[in-house]
């Protein structure tokens, strides 16, 4: 070896740039047309495996520039861009433009986000971001958090600051089995799946929970959670967390959060929002009262991926007394000698979450509200809110739709044929998944599935600033168009 190292991963300065210009180029193509591409391609696996070809594992090297220019191929030839302006499946964002140059600038620094002497920079943005957020969604700025990497991992992360709140001091020697009394979580019907994984995954087991019925619209029963609290109390349990969910999965309801928030404080329990999705929209000042209560929560979960528009990954949760994250995450081995007194430098994030190494997923979050400002968020969140009504209010005119529920930017709705009554749901449950399948693997419009009072329906989230009104009409037109080829197809067999 010389002091001239060669290291076949290395480019020098003129080939990174040629690769990477050509990169951007690429790019650019793609945000400029992407609403004239299928929303996927609809390929089988097969047919993709075919596309990646089956070349064994590589034992020489290859030029950068042609590799990468065969995976922008593959990537763009083969994809579901949930940037396409008719993209309503499931909560996945149109990401930002500048997140993605934000990505390439963090991976390029590379700032490992675990410890603040490791990334000064860094951490210092991650704590101000963390703030902001705080702020645009209405709670105040002195809460503390961790950007995770999604939604799951955000209300995991509050669970277990929530444990290490409520659960009696020597579970951290003894563990769970330990405790004298069982840990019960109570959440309502609606809460999205992260929780059951959460309660099998953290040892407290599937009895640990009790599912609280909804009302009639779709809101957390507060009577019967304070019941359930009440029963668990004289069986000599011991209940300490409640979930709140600001904007359910399935159709965009928010609990009465207010109300959630009075029972916690009078059994000192844990008040946990699940926001992932919906937060964000509390930013919005004719949604304060759907909102009311936010600012109660002990713990929040939201998504920058989500209603944020951050590519993926970026999650958040948000702590209104930090310490108990520190409390619940902090434990410092001797080889790790971190805290900087004189400089400082000592919020090391390694301490308040899952993570040890991390990545720097706060900066493409930083620079979208700056590039938007709060002013900016609000417009499009009210956009994406408007879309949606209006996808709502035109199947509700259409005779061949039904328009089902719609809250915040979620529309649920179904396909119902001319000579089919609206009470046949056999039929209309198997017309309907199938719908969403050809509508999934057909290109033109991507939507998901609810069901909704044994109704099996279409489901749109408009988390979206590429949507407009010409896409929601055909959307209309699409839904329509497929449903009555099935429909037609069906009355023939
Ligand atoms: C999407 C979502 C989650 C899960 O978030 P991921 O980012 O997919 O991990 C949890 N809760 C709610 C309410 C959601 O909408």
């Amino acid at each position: 070896m010389t002091n001239d190292r060669y290291s076949s991963v290395n480019m020098d300065r003129d080939s990174f740039k040629k690769a990477g210009y050509e990169l951007i180029n690429r790019i650019a193509e793609l945000l400029d047309t992407i609403g004239q591409k299928p929303v996927t391609p609809g390929e089988t696996a097969g047919e993709l495996r075919e596309a990646l070809g089956t070349s064994s594992l590589p034992l020489q090297g290859h030029p950068a520039e042609e590799i990468l220019g065969r995976a922008t191929d593959l990537m763009m030839g083969h994809s579901l861009f949930n940037g396409h302006p008719r993209f309503m499946g499931y909560i996945t964002a149109s990401p930002t433009p500048i997140g993605m140059l934000a990505d390439l600038l963090a991976a390029s620094v590379n700032a490992n986000t675990g410890g603040q002497i490791l990334s000064p920079m860094a951490t210092e943005i991650e704590k101000q971001t963390v703030c902001w957020l705080a702020e645009l969604i209405g709670v105040s700025g002195d809460y503390g958090g961790i950007l995770v990497s999604g939604g799951n991992v955000a209300n995991f992360t509050a669970f277990l600051a929530a444990r290490a709140a409520k659960a009696p001091a020597e579970m951290k020697k003894g563990g769970l089995s330990s405790l004298p009394k069982k840990l019960i979580t109570y959440c309502p019907r609606s809460t999205h799946t992260w929780i059951e994984k959460a309660v099998v995954l953290f040892g407290h087991g599937e009895d640990s929970l009790r599912w609280i019925p909804t009302d009639g619209s779709n809101k957390m029963n507060n009577r019967l959670l304070l019941e359930a609290i009440e029963k668990d109390i004289v069986e000599g349990h011991q209940p300490f967390l409640v979930i709140g969910t600001a904007g359910d999965v399935s159709t965009g309801v928010v609990d009465d959060l207010r109300e959630i928030s009075k029972i916690c404080k009078e059994h000192d329990l844990w008040f946990h929002i699940d926001g992932a999705y919906g937060a964000p929209a509390a930013t919005l000042p004719e949604l304060e009262n759907m909102f009311d209560g936010l600012e109660e929560a002990d713990s929040i979960a939201l998504d920058p991926h989500k209603w944020l528009y951050a590519p993926l990954e970026a999650g958040c949760t948000l702590v209104k007394d930090p310490k108990h994250l520190t409390d619940a995450f902090s434990s410092k081995p001797e080889y790790y000698k971190f805290d900087q007194e004189a400089t400082g430098l000592s919020h090391n994030y390694f301490e308040y979450g899952l993570q040890n190494s991390r990545g720097f997923k706060a900066l493409k979050v930083w620079l979208a509200i700056q590039q938007a400002g709060k002013e900016g968020y609000v417009r499009m969140i009210r956009d994406d809110i408007e879309l949606s009504k209006m996808l709502f209010a035109l199947a509700d005119e259409h005779e061949e739709l039904e328009a089902v529920t719609n809250h915040l930017s979620i529309t649920t709705l179904r396909y119902v044929p001319k000579n089919i009554p609206t009470d046949n749901d056999d039929y209309l449950n198997r017309l309907n998944e199938s719908l969403v399948d050809v509508l999934q693997m057909g290109g033109k419009a991507f939507l998901s599935n609810a069901v909704i009072d044994g109704r099996y329906c279409l489901r749109s989230c408009i988390v979206n600033f590429r949507t407009t009104e010409r896409d929601i009409e055909e959307t209309i037109d699409i839904i329509v168009d497929e449903g009555r080829k099935l429909h037609r197809e069906r009355m023939r067999q």
